[in-house]
């Protein structure tokens, strides 16, 4: 057989299981030669931080809880001080993917190592892009210092995730398996990886979300996240990607749930275009064809919302299409124009079905 592909495989240390949270930090600190150690976390994430980091001692010299969504410039600017402040020698983040976020506009500043323990199905703990938000404008971009170094996933820091955050916070990850299957020139790497994320993730949302402390339910979701974060950095931010950035980044949408009223919108526009990717990701949902099966699934889990509902407002559609003009679609499989992003935009506003009405 004939093979030809390249991609950017990344290094880091993986770690995954139930309780690994608990007991692998302090190996991990010793093998990065850590002593002056940054703790980041969300106010809410605060207790559950300080309990996992208790046995590194006195090698937490600070932390910085001013995280905040979409990692606005002022926040990283007092992380960077408190990380100057305490002469940190690493930082450790523990919480979603704003708490990751935040220790990477750290890393862009100062050369750190980044240690993440996820909390949530966001897959940032994977990828070495970083993102920015100063006023309206998310500005993202890709650089290998902000890559963490150790990634301890432990499916048992999710138990707490409500049936909402699961279920849309799945869908984010499920968004970054979808768009790496139709991005162009994906490598059979990262295309194994994206469709077993797929499948993880159609396996194991609706359980995860039916009952919150199922550890089978919970691995599988979260080894499916992070399938999804792996299969984004080797691909990259598409028209979806796209647009969530700047709905969140314009009219402060919560991340998570913007992926879940747009996706389906998405894949049912660009799926006659990606008749393989399309064909993959049904067949991963078991469904008849990929709109359906990602509409299905949101469905199942109760998660299918309007943006409308997250409190968009009918004015900030032709805002929204406006900032979108402004970018460019290359890489997407069907042309995009003003009518497209209309069309995804009114469905996903109204939190239409896609195909209806
Ligand atoms: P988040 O980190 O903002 O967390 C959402 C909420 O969930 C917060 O209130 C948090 O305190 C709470 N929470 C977190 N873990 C919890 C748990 N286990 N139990 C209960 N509550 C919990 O949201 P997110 O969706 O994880 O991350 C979104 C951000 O990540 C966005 O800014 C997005 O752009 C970024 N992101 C970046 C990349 C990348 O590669 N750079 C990839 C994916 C997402």
């Amino acid at each position: 057989m004939s093979v030809s592909f390249s991609y950017d495989a990344l290094p880091g240390r993986v770690v995954f299981g139930a309780g690994a949270a608990r007991h692998a930090l302090p190996d991990q600190m010793d093998h990065l030669g850590a002593r002056n150690i940054l703790l980041l976390a969300t106010e809410h994430e605060r207790p559950i931080a300080e309990q996992l980091a208790a046995p590194l001692g006195e090698r937490v010299a600070g932390i910085f809880t001013g995280v905040r969504p979409h990692v606005p410039v002022d926040v990283a600017a007092a992380a960077v001080a408190a990380a100057k402040d305490i002469r940190a020698d690493c930082v450790l983040a523990i919480g979603g993917g704003s708490t990751t976020g935040t220790a990477k506009a750290i890393a862009l500043d100062l050369p750190l190592p980044i240690v993440v323990v996820p909390t949530t199905y966001a897959g940032s703990e994977m990828t070495p892009v970083w993102g920015l938000t100063d006023g309206e404008k998310k500005t993202t971009g890709r650089n290998p210092a902000v890559l963490p170094r150790v990634v301890v996933y432990d499916p048992e820091l999710t138990f707490s995730l409500p049936p909402s955050l699961t279920a849309t916070s799945g869908v984010n990850a499920l968004a970054h398996c979808v768009e790496a299957l139709w991005f162009p020139h994906i490598g059979p790497i990262p295309r194994l990886t994206a469709e077993e994320g797929v499948l993880a993730l159609g396996r194991a949302l609706p359980a995860a979300v039916r009952d919150g402390a199922d550890v089978a339910a919970r691995s599988g979701a979260l080894y499916g996240a992070h399938l999804a974060g792996m299969a984004f950095a080797a691909t990259g931010s598409g028209l979806h990607h796209k647009i969530c950035h700047v709905l969140g980044g314009a009219f402060d949408l919560p991340h998570a749930e913007v992926h879940t009223a747009v996706l389906p919108h998405v894949v049912a526009f660009n799926e006659p275009a990606a008749v393989e990717a399309s064909a993959r990701i049904a067949s991963a949902l078991g469904a008849r064809t990929a709109a359906e099966g990602i509409a299905g699934l949101i469905d199942r889990i109760g998660a299918s919302t309007s943006l409308a509902a997250l409190g968009m407002q009918t004015t900030q559609v032709e805002r929204a299409v406006d900032l979108l003009m402004a970018k460019r679609y290359d890489e997407n499989p069907r042309a995009v124009d003003e009518t497209a992003l209309r069309l995804i935009l009114d469905g996903a506003y109204h939190g239409r079905r896609p195909g209806q009405g």
